[in-house]
């Protein structure tokens, strides 16, 4: 039975002559994506503080919810009759969803994982709740996403090649299992797609393996997981360099937990093509904001009295409407709009960058636009205080 359908499809459109860096579009039936594409996360059904029309007008094409959290509350069935997560979210683009996964082993204190699958506490109300490669896939089938992703197991210490060992190669019998019941739930006629996941942790030879046993499954994309969990930048460079080569060319990789500037540029000359973080949204609410000249403490006293942008080169509601000092006037008290803007903010610079990047990869010079960007964007920036 195909496991692929010509509902999805992606197409490399410019590739790098230096790098391993390609652009392309991934077609879904919610839309097209331009690839490389950042996916703002909206873990429980919405982009934290803002509407689905900012987002979009941010360059948002495709978002992702988690599927743990929305299994917890309002649970799938719920968000079936209510007509799936592109209702429910009011998003007509296209959205993936996690398999719950990262969640349930970023509480592995409380995970018990055995071949079946994993036991855990739920976080709502602490009843013991069991999660199988199956459960994955039927969640994910009723919360009605394009894209939904296969469940794995990520390492305990991704650092003891034992361990690493043991979860990676049960991920590859849990991705049989997960392609078997997705089978069986009419998949690929409900029009999604399945990625599988890569695992192996920091070592090249688990990656290769890896790599090997997902891609045995003819699947719509693949992404590269396990390597968020606090290996550093370093390890995770090396991990993406080894592994990326070996994926299928011709389908779209996903490097999942991806989300600063710097990482963007080092995954996409690697070849990934989607990244998803929460970075844009969370910093926006801890009103700390990304911005041409550097990283920004909105609530700097140094804003004050700031009535000029907050970013000039930034074409978003906060800096074309706003004097940076309301900003931080809005942020230091407390209101609510003030995370807003900044989120709102920050999407915009995300988006930016990545649509720049594609600019770069498709004329070959995103090294030019990486020694352009980082140096000024990585560091940090407050205003010369105005003269009384
Ligand atoms: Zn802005």
């Amino acid at each position: 039975m195909p496991l692929s359908t010509p509902n999805f499809s992606f197409q490399v459109e410019a590739r790098s002559a230096t790098t391993h860096a390609r652009t392309g579009v991934f077609r879904t039936p919610h839309g097209d994506v331009p690839t490389p594409a950042f996916m703002p996360v909206g873990t429980r059904g919405s982009i934290k503080g803002v509407m689905p029309r900012e987002v979009r007008e941010a360059g948002a094409t495709m978002i992702l919810a988690n599927t743990l959290h929305l299994a917890l509350r309002p649970g799938p069935e719920i968000v079936r009759q209510l007509g799936g997560l592109h209702r429910v979210m009011d998003w007509p683009g296209p959205i993936l969803t996690d398999s719950g996964g990262y969640q349930v082993f970023s509480m592995a204190d409380v995970s018990k994982v055995r071949e079946d699958g994993v036991t855990f506490r739920s976080v709502v109300d602490g009843s013991a709740m069991h999660l199988t490669p199956e459960r994955a896939m039927e969640i994910q089938c009723d919360l009605g996403a394009d894209v939904i992703m296969a469940f794995d197991q990520l390492p305990a210490d991704p650092l003891n090649h034992e361990q690493v060992r043991i979860a990676t190669e049960r991920t590859h019998r849990w991705l049989d299992r997960c392609v078997t019941r997705w089978q069986q739930l009419g998949g690929v006629d409900r029009g999604q797609a399945l990625f599988g996941i890569v695992q192996g942790g920091c070592f090249e030879d688990l990656r290769r393996e890896s790599v090997a046993a997902i891609t045995r499954h003819d699947l719509v994309g693949y992404a590269v997981g396990g390597i968020s969990v606090g290996e550093g930048r370093e390890a995770i460079r090396e991990a993406f360099a080894i592994t990326t080569p070996l994926l299928p060319e011709g389908k779209p990789r996903y490097l999942m937990g991806i989300g600063t500037p710097v990482d963007f540029f080092d995954a996409v000359a690697q070849g990934a093509d989607l990244f998803d973080c929460v970075t844009p949204t969370r910093h926006g609410r801890n009103h700390q904001a990304y911005t041409s000249r550097g990283k920004v403490n909105v609530r700097n006293l140094a804003w004050a009295t700031e009535a000029g942008p907050l970013d000039p080169e930034c074409a978003c509601p906060a800096c074309t409407r706003y004097p940076a000092g309301a900003l931080r006037h809005l942020c230091t008290v407390g209101e609510m709009l003030g995370g807003t803007l900044i989120s709102i903010h920050n999407l915009y610079f995300f988006h930016s960058l990545l649509a720049r990047i594609r600019e770069a990869v498709a004329q070959d010079r995103l090294a030019e636009l990486r020694a352009e960007v980082l140096p000024r964007v990585e560091a940090r920036y407050k205003p010369e205080p105005s003269a009384p």
